[in-house]
């Protein structure tokens, strides 16, 4: 059975079972949409995103002395890092673009390489990107920095950009995928899995000791991987799920549960 409530998630199984808990970003822990504009020659950007919350980031922090504490998402490390400066270094990991990178005890780690053609063939794609740009200003909104992966910025889906994409890309290796802000285009070998599983590795955990959540079809891999939580069960389906709320954060809503778990263990033991 799929979507189950997560009050079927049994407290004494995370109380005994579970080691680690990775939250995706948007939609997760924070509201989704970041506003991003950059001028035509791509000289001025600008970005605005959301902040975590006052309580969330309590939270977070209560959770570390319980879990190791995982943040997976498809942005850079760069602004993992600036966003979630507050709960940082001790028992946190942070898993950037899609599963590509890692930072973890004080290392940045590329999980997946590539070789000149596949960096050859995002460049083809950003310039034919831009060209679009400039024939639609209105339309594109510019380029979210990053390393290996690419991301486009758009006011709505558009067809176009699937077209660039198929058109530099003969061997079908790369994935373009809709974000509900822009596109996401990177190779298919790597997502956010590859990350997870560098991770379990390194915590010497078993996938199962970790609950993964996620809110869209590019979070399918890690709720599959780990013990699945989906906070929208309309896009993405998991073993548990929390259903969407307006005003509400699935990851607050998880969040709050697993620090319950372990308090009622707390009053348990004295
Ligand atoms: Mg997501």
């Amino acid at each position: 059975m799929k979507n189950k409530p997560l009050k079927d998630l049994k407290q004494e199984f995370i109380r005994q079972n579970i080691k680690a808990v990775t939250f995706d970003i948007d939609g997760v822990i924070i509201p989704v949409g970041t506003f991003l504009r950059e001028n035509i020659d791509g000289t001025e950007l600008t970005i605005k995103t959301h902040k975590l919350s006052a309580k969330m980031l309590e939270m977070i922090l209560e959770l570390k002395k319980h879990f190791w504490v995982n943040f997976s998402s498809g942005r850079s490390l760069l602004y993992l890092q600036s966003m979630l400066n507050d709960i940082l270094w001790d028992r946190v990991s942070l898993t950037a673009e899609n599963g590509n990178f890692i930072l973890m005890n004080g290392e940045v780690r590329q999980l997946a390489k590539y070789d000149q053609n596949y960096f050859q063939k995002l460049t083809n794609i950003r310039n034919d990107l831009k060209k679009l740009k400039a024939k639609k200003p209105e339309m594109v909104y510019g380029f979210e920095p990053k390393h290996v992966i690419l991301t486009v910025h758009t006011a709505s889906q558009m067809p176009e950009v699937k077209e660039i994409v198929k058109k530099h890309d003969k061997e079908k290796e790369l994935y373009c995928l809709w974000t509900s802000e822009g596109y996401d285009i990177g190779h298919k070998k790597t997502n956010k899995n590859t990350a997870l599983q560098y991770l379990v590795k390194k915590l010497k955990i078993k996938p199962k000791q970790m609950i993964t959540t996620g809110n869209n079809q590019n979070d399918k891999e890690m709720l599959d991987f780990g013990i699945g939580v989906s906070v929208d069960p309309a896009q993405v389906s998991a073993p548990y799920a929390i259903q969407k709320k307006e005003g509400e954060l699935g990851g607050e809503i998880l969040a709050e549960y697993l620090l319950s778990a372990k308090k009622k263990y707390r009053k348990h033991m004295y």
